[in-house]
């Protein structure tokens, strides 16, 4: 039996190209390609959309128009626009401008939650169910993401009994969703479906979104292995842009246009054009000046949407 909140025939996806894609990119993308960005996942479907990271903007330059990228996105009822906020400072910031929803993060491992925002993991509870808190009282929504739940990058294995402890002190808060993110890239799907399993046992009716790097290439499977334990909202990026600028070797996220065909072709749907997609990570392609990650986007759809004679 599965607890709560799956929705049968479908998975959300959000968007997180212009975020957790671009952060880790040692140029800097201009304001009105990450817009365009954003503009063309909006065209292909997408309807919730990382769009940008209220930061330090001297830690992670690449985020420092944050602003400005909230000010030049259409104005959407349909869309939400999601700002990632380590601290009370940033969730101001992010409050400041259009954005709808609240990203906070909580991180499983004390090395990494120091190194990424200065805050121990227990500390990073706490700030992160006052983000979400803030949040609402704003009238925007609040979620959270337990960071490095499947493994650290400095402290190697974590411990699950960790992870859904903090869950249930997350939950708490009542944020939108609680996501479990494997930011460096280590996890399986046979400890994909434990932890989402463990996890949704302890926090009742609020779902579960995972977000899969790639970087040992077990990204798409373990996806696949979270929406089948019940998650109902996965993370990817155009292209499968990505990285962490505070995690040594972590690459990018899984690729939108290759998780959007494993889905369809399973007959899952998730109300993005996967050719819409494909033509924009096409477009990212040439904007980034090299071949980025995404294998749908080099092979093709299948089969193809184009005949042939
Ligand atoms: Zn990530």
């Amino acid at each position: 039996m599965h607890h709560g909140v799956r929705r049968m025939n479908g998975v959300e996806i959000i968007e997180v190209g212009a975020r957790d894609g671009l952060q880790n990119e040692p140029d800097i993308l201009p304001t009105e390609k990450k817009v365009a960005l954003i503009q063309a996942a909006i065209a292909a479907g997408v309807r919730r959309i990382e769009t940008a990271s209220f930061v330090n903007p001297r830690r992670v330059p690449q985020m420092a128009d944050a602003e400005a990228v909230m000010e030049a996105l259409p104005d959407s009822d349909k869309v939400t626009y999601i700002g990632l906020v380590l601290n009370e400072r940033g969730a101001e910031r992010a409050l400041a401008t259009r954005v709808h929803e609240l990203g906070a993060v909580a991180v499983a491992s004390d090395s990494f939650a120091m190194r990424n925002q200065g805050q121990t993991s227990f500390e990073s509870i706490g700030i992160a169910n006052a983000i979400v808190g803030m949040a609402k009282a704003a009238g925007r929504s609040g979620q959270v993401t337990i960071s490095a739940a499947f493994g650290c990058p400095f402290e190697g294995e974590i411990d699950p009994d960790h992870v859904v402890a903090m869950a249930e002190a997350l939950a708490k808060a009542g944020p939108r969703e609680i996501g479990l993110a494997d930011t460096i890239g280590v996890a399986v799907p046979s400890q994909v479906k434990a932890l989402v399993t463990r996890v949704q046992a302890v926090i009742g009716n609020i779902p579960i979104r995972a977000h899969f790097h790639n970087t040992r290439n077990t990204g798409l499977a373990n996806a696949w292995a979270a929406y089948e334990a019940g998650a109902v909202t996965l993370d990817s990026s155009l292209g499968g842009l990505g990285g962490c600028p505070f995690a040594p070797k972590a690459t990018g996220n899984i690729p939108t246009e290759d998780l959007l065909y494993l889905l369809h072709r399973s007959g899952v749907a998730t109300g993005i054009d996967l050719d819409a997609m494909i033509e924009a990570g096409q477009w990212l392609t040439g904007i980034m000046g090299r071949p980025l990650p995404a294998m749908v986007t080099k092979a093709g759809n299948f089969p193809p949407q184009t005949a042939l004679a």
